[in-house]
């Protein structure tokens, strides 16, 4: 699947569009979730244009790769959740429901989260 310039995280990473910004470094922008599904919501998506986790997997330079997932772990540090507990989930394609057609991590946390899956319906 191609890159699509317009989608909303590449409109947010443009500056076209605010976000609730949290931190941002080189490698990687977090920003609130605009549809919080826990009380802590945030969203990491890295700078280059990678649809999803596998095309971020596989062609993102190791450098990239790593700068992202550190970012990751230190916007959770600072939400003050490494000791209550976080989810990260990252939804790829159509099966997982992935919505925005730009890689991004879910960070969940602030109250306990339940079981991973909601239940078959
Ligand atoms: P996914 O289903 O993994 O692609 O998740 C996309 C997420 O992006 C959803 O949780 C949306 O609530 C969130 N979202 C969509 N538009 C925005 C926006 N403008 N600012 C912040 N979050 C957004």
């Amino acid at each position: 699947m191609a890159y699509d310039d317009a989608n909303i995280f590449a409109r947010i990473l443009r500056g076209e569009i605010p976000c609730d910004k949290v931190y941002e470094d080189a490698h990687a922008l977090a920003f609130k979730d605009i549809n919080p599904q826990a009380p802590q919501h945030v969203l990491v998506i890295p700078k280059g244009a990678y649809v999803s986790f596998a095309d971020f997997s596989a062609g993102a330079s190791t450098e990239a790769i790593a700068g992202f997932f550190r970012a990751v772990g230190k916007v959770a540090s600072d939400l003050g959740v490494d000791a209550p507990g976080y989810r990260l989930i990252a939804n790829h394609g159509p099966d997982s429901h992935q919505e925005v057609p730009h890689f991004h991590v879910h960070i969940l946390a602030g109250r306990p989260l339940g079981p991973m899956l909601a239940a078959r319906s």
